[in-house]
């Protein structure tokens, strides 16, 4: 066992998210992996684990800690230009070979990552919030990591933050239940449309869109995201069915397609070029979504990066980049058509 699992295993406690089979078997039900655990078994994730029956789960570290722009999440319809306090952890349940996380999300799993954790409460997490108002678990995947992410956030109510989770949506209903209560915004990526892609990723497709589906059902604001990488997942059916599945579940949900770099394990492709951007933008407006965005190349997808009124076309919110240029909002609705515009724009308190 690596000196990094050692530390981690100790900065744990008994889960919620589980359960209870026959001799002292368990069942996890934090992710759609949903691993049956003997004692002494460790789930995909590396980080949950059955301990004489006892499934032991990640609580009170983080491995990074620091404010954004909530811009950078990204959520675009989330109390623009205000900042975001992003917290994480590390393990992931998936493997993708392009993560641009990867130091934290595949630590456990890869020994080129020398990322270690620090021992932290709840209160120390949340004082560091300055400005913040909006509190992201981010960095890996949270929902694996969801009952100190949970304890994280009853502390933020308390003090009137906001909560998020950035997220790769293989969730269960039970993990969505868990969470549900506790959470405000969240993002998921949907990496593609394949399932067979998925599988190699790690995950399962079916599962992500569900989560996709119960998460909006719910009431809580979500974004996705989709990162378009050359030859991978950028062909026009694919981007095609992406767009439309969105579509089926809500016009409103903003879909953020955004540009990929040569990172980690997969550096045998170029970064994404600008018309693939603008295509898969196309595809999403075609399918009639009202809010599309695309990201990562500021200032040079032409006007893409800005929300307009999907009624009377007024320009709403200027953007480049994560930096917000001009927001013309009036609270929540178009100062023009006074229609109210999708987002979760201010705070009551
Ligand atoms: S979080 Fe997912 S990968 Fe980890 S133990 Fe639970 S079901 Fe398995």
């Amino acid at each position: 066992m690596s000196p990094l699992q050692n530390i981690l295993d100790t900065q744990t406690r008994p889960g919620k998210l589980f359960k209870s089979l026959d001799d002292d078997n368990l069942l996890c039900t934090a992710c759609g992996h949903l691993c049956k655990l003997r004692p002494g078994q460790r789930g995909v994730c590396k980080v949950r684990f059955n301990s004489d029956g006892t499934l032991l789960v990640p609580w009170h570290y983080v491995a990074g800690l620091q404010n954004d722009p909530i811009e950078k999440k990204p959520f675009f319809h989330a109390l623009p230009g205000s900042r975001a306090l992003s917290f994480g952890m590390l393990g992931c349940d998936f493997r993708c070979a392009y993560c641009q996380n990867w130091f934290t999300s595949q630590s456990l799993k890869d020994d080129a990552s020398t990322i270690s954790s620090t021992s932290v409460s709840a209160k120390d997490i949340c004082d560091r919030a300055n400005d913040a108002k909006v509190v992201v678990s981010t960095y890996n995947e949270p929902l694996i990591t969801s009952e100190w992410a949970v304890e994280v956030f009853k502390e933020a109510k308390q003090r009137k933050l906001w909560t998020a989770y950035v997220s790769n949506g293989h969730g269960t209903p039970e993990v969505l239940e868990y969470i549900g209560p506790w959470l405000d915004l969240m993002k998921i990526d949907l990496k593609s449309f394949s399932p067979k892609e998925y599988r190699r990723l790690g995950g399962n497709l079916d599962a992500v869109l569900e989560t996709i589906q119960t998460v909006h059902g719910m009431g809580i604001w979500l974004e996705l995201v989709t990162l378009l990488i050359p030859d991978y997942n950028d062909s026009d059916e694919e981007l095609s069915k992406i767009a439309e599945f969105i579509a089926r579940v809500s016009k409103d949900i903003p879909w953020h397609v955004t540009a990929f770099h040569p990172d980690y394990k997969m550096t045998d492709r170029k970064r994404t070029p600008v018309e693939t951007l603008l295509r898969a933008y196309q595809h999403g407006k075609n399918a009639g979504l009202s809010f599309v965005y695309a990201g990562n190349l500021p200032g040079k997808v032409q006007n893409t990066e800005n929300t307009y009124c999907p009624y009377c076309q007024q320009l709403l919110i200027e953007r480049v980049g994560f930096r917000v240029v001009s927001n013309h909002l009036k609270e929540d609705h178009c100062p023009e058509c006074r229609k109210s515009i999708p987002g979760r724009w201010v705070k009551s308190s």
